[in-house]
């Protein structure tokens, strides 16, 4: 999925599980374990990715990497603005969470780069590639202009659905989300 679909769904999720007054451990198991989990349901949707455009986005210079590139810093931008917007920029748990959800884009680019080679980073990989595989052999390798568009737009649901509830949230940010103290405090 595309990264700003990653990281707006994870940043819902996690703005979600802040108005409950988590435990420290209960916390860092979302991070490991919901997060990355949130990922692969996401993958698991049949959609248009970077690997579709027939180059390698690892790569420097060719035209997946450019929107492999385009996509994280959209992605991460989107996140920051959501969390400035709403006041919660410098929560540390739900930064944490978004990247977790993030993260298997990451050991994928690092485990197919040769630049990491631990049996749970391979494992990791191997789970994310069963993901996408699936649905891969719809599209064939570089999708028509049906399938493309149609792949294109299951990536736009996933980001117009967290938009939503966090549009949502900011619109009733007094009334509706209970913030816990803390959370109010460290960024208010
Ligand atoms: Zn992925």
């Amino acid at each position: 999925m595309f990264v700003p679909a990653h990281t707006l769904c994870g940043t819902a999720v996690a703005i979600h599980l802040s108005q409950e007054n988590s435990s420290r451990r209960k916390r860092i198991l979302q991070i490991l374990l919901l997060a990355p989990a949130l990922h692969f349901f996401l993958d698991l949707w049949p959609h248009w990715d970077a690997s579709n455009l027939g180059s390698n986005y690892l790569v420097i210079g060719t035209p997946a990497w450019r929107e492999a590139a385009i996509e994280n810093v959209l992605g991460f931008a989107a996140v920051a603005w959501v969390l400035w917007k709403l006041k919660l920029f410098k929560n540390f748990w739900i930064q944490a969470f978004v990247l977790a959800t993030w993260a298997p884009d990451l050991f994928t680019s690092l485990v197919l780069s040769g630049r990491i080679t631990g049996a749970v980073f391979l494992k990791l990989q191997a789970l994310h590639l069963a993901t996408h595989s699936w649905w891969r052999g719809w599209y064939g390798e570089v999708p028509t202009f049906w399938p493309g568009l149609l792949g294109v737009g299951v990536n736009l649901v996933f980001c117009i659905i967290p938009a939503f509830y966090l549009y949502g949230i900011h619109l009733n940010r007094e009334h509706f989300i209970r913030y816990p103290k803390r959370i109010l405090t460290a960024t208010d």
